[in-house]
């Protein structure tokens, strides 16, 4: 109330001074609410697709954020983390992915490898 006069703010910069708000929500925020697209939200989801799929070598947030970013249209980021995040709870959770019947087999790098 006393920096944005109770209004949300619309930059991932200022979103990220609020308490509790990360990156990681206030990118969802800024994509959701108002389809400002500045980053990929990275999530457990996100970190693990991200990996197996041999998008990214990286462990931190920030920087398979920075790997995917390349990757896709700037139009599009604000959608990869929920098309990942359900392909990741129906398709390849973290400890049983359902690597045979996986539309993405043929290309995965680490398929058929549950649990890493
Ligand atoms: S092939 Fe297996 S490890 Fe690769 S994305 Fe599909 S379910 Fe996940």
């Amino acid at each position: 109330m006393d920096v944005f006069g109770g209004e949300v703010p619309r930059t991932l910069a200022e979103l990220v001074t609020l308490p509790g708000v990360a990156r990681k929500t206030a990118n969802i925020v800024m994509s959701n609410s108002f389809g400002i697209h500045e980053g990929i939200a990275v999530d457990t989801h996100v970190t693990r697709l991200a990996y197996r799929l041999g998008l990214t070598d990286a462990k931190d947030a920030v920087k398979i954020e920075r790997d995917l970013m390349p990757l896709y249209p700037r139009e599009h980021w604000g959608e990869i983390n929920n098309m990942l995040v359900y392909f990741g709870r129906e398709v390849c959770p973290a400890r049983t992915p359902k690597c045979p019947s996986c539309e993405l087999e043929d290309i995965c790098p680490k398929c058929g490898v549950a649990g890493k």
